[in-house]
């Protein structure tokens, strides 16, 4: 009975399928549900400490610590990045190897064995192919994972910003705060006003702004997962045993 109410939701970032209990996601680590969701700046970003309180790792603004809300540092971050680097590292070694180790035995077979080794010289060489492949695909999709959760962080960022300048926010200010090239921000920027999130403004002088539009609480997160939903259990159990 308590599995069945476990719902599934998608993880925003990388699209994997997450309990509404998960913190974070499984796969590519990005905090989830709505007890990581900033009722300031509707950023979907862990807290950080500061002093006795805890504050919007987007915006700064004090949050209020819930059962699942992620309290993180940039020190866990970079020791998240760390940890998929030296994932790839081993993967790339084996990958590496397996090659070789294939290409060496197999082709020494292929050379100077008599015939009868030659379908077993094949079959290593398959076999190594098929492992090199399996470890190059494991790199493929820790990268994906890791690019796609920190382009997501990247616009919770943005956004978080956005609220800490009262919505108007220029190119140059954003790559200044997020540290990022001014033509990734304006990318960023692009984004969002392509998808009816932001205007674009140019004053008289040629200044280029960009107004980001209130954000609706729970925009970060996908359906299902909207905060007024949890913050009324009661609601939630009625519904699920009316069904
Ligand atoms: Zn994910
Ligand atoms: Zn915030």
């Amino acid at each position: 009975m308590h599995a069945m109410a476990v719902a599934l939701h998608q993880c925003p970032s990388c699209s994997r399928e997450v309990s509404q209990h998960d913190a974070r996601c499984p796969d590519c680590r990005q905090v989830l549900g709505t007890d990581n969701l900033c009722e300031q700046c509707h950023a979907l970003a862990p807290a950080t400490r500061h002093g006795h309180r805890i504050v919007c790792s987007a915006c700064q603004s004090v949050r209020a610590r819930r059962p699942n809300t992620v309290v993180s540092s940039a020190r866990a971050l970079r020791w998240l990045a760390a940890w998929e680097r030296f994932r790839v590292r081993v993967y790339g070694g084996a990958a590496a190897s397996s090659a070789l180790f294939g290409l060496l035995l197999g082709g020494l077979l292929l050379a100077y064995a008599p015939g009868s080794w030659h379908s077993f010289a094949w079959s290593v060489l398959v076999a190594m192919a098929l492992v090199t492949t399996a470890f190059a695909l494991r790199i493929k999709r820790v990268r994906t994972l890791g690019g796609a959760r920190d382009r997501f962080m990247l616009q919770q960022r943005l956004l978080g910003y956005a609220h800490q300048r009262r919505g108007v926010v220029t190119a140059e200010g954003v790559a200044h705060h997020l540290d990022i090239p001014v033509t990734a921000a304006d990318a960023m920027l692009d984004d969002l006003v392509r998808v009816g999130k932001a205007d674009m403004d140019v004053s008289d002088r040629g200044e280029i702004s960009f107004a980001l539009h209130a954000p609706r609480a729970g925009s970060a997160l996908p359906r299902g997962a909207r905060p007024t939903e949890s913050v009324r259990p009661g609601a939630r159990q009625r519904q699920r045993q009316s069904t």
